[in-house]
C-alpha cells in the first residue's frame, strides 16, 4: 500500500466530474487500499478519489470507528436537514465552516469486488457521504456556503498560499511515514472531521 499526496484546491481534478468505475480488478483493489491508508494517515473522516488525483467515482469513509468504501455511489437523501456542523476538507487545509446537509441518506453502490452495497446513514456519516459524493461531482463544501460564511471562505481561499500549504502538508506526511519505520507508534492530533 502507499500513502498518496492529497490534491489542494486549485487543482482542476477537484473541479472535474469523476467517471464511473467500470473495471473491477487489482488496480481498483490497490486504489481503495491506498485511499484507506492515506485517509488513516491524515486522520481524515473520508476521502474521495479525485482528492488523490484519480477522477473515478470512489470514496472511503471513517466515522466513529466504522470504515468503508463505496464505488459509484448514489445517494437518496431525506427531505429534511440536520443541524449545521462545521466541516473541513483535506483539499482546503486550515478552513472550516458550518454546512447545511440532509439529515439522513442511503448510499447505494458497489464494493471493491463489484458486489452491491447499501448503507443507511444519519448525522456525521450522512454528512460525510454528502461531502464525498460532492467531490465526485467536482463540488467543494465551500460552494454550499451562503452569506458572510461564503464571503469569508472565498476571501480566505484567495489569500491563502495553498501552494506553500501543500508543500508543508507533504513534508509533514513524509516525516510521519518515517517515524513509523522504527516501529514506534505515532498519533495524529485532533483535526476534527476533515474529509
Ligand atoms: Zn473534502
Amino acid at each position: 500500500m502507499a500513502i498518496l499526496n492529497i490534491r489542494i484546491i486549485g487543482d482542476p481534478v477537484l473541479r472535474t466530474v469523476a467517471d464511473p468505475v467500470t473495471e473491477f480488478g487489482p488496480e481498483l483493489v490497490k486504489l481503495v487500499a491506498d485511499m484507506t491508508e492515506t485517509m488513516e494517515d491524515v486522520d481524515g473522516a473520508g476521502l474521495a478519489a479525485p482528492q488523490i488525483g484519480v477522477s473515478q467515482r470512489v470514496f472511503t469513509y471513517r466515522i466513529g470507528g466504522v470504515e468503508g468504501h463505496i464505488i459509484n455511489p448514489v445517494l437518496e437523501n431525506s427531505e429534511d436537514y440536520q443541524a449545521d456542523q462545521v466541516e473541513g476538507c483535506l483539499s482546503i487545509p486550515g478552513l472550516g465552516f458550518p454546512v447545511r446537509r440532509y439529515r439522513a441518506t442511503r448510499a447505494t453502490g458497489l464494493d471493491v469486488n463489484g458486489q452491491p452495497v447499501s448503507v443507511e446513514a444519519e448525522g456525521l456519516l450522512a454528512r460525510c457521504f454528502q461531502h464525498e459524493t460532492d467531490h465526485l461531482d467536482g463540488i467543494l463544501y465551500t460552494d454550499r456556503l451562503e452569506g458572510e460564511d461564503r464571503k469569508t471562505a472565498l476571501r480566505s481561499i484567495r489569500n491563502a498560499d495553498y501552494g506553500a500549504v501543500a508543500e508543508r502538508t507533504t513534508a509533514k506526511r513524509a516525516k510521519t511515514v518515517g517515524s513509523s519505520f522504527g516501529g514506534t507508534s505515532f498519533g495524529a492530533g485532533p483535526r476534527g472531521a476533515a474529509t
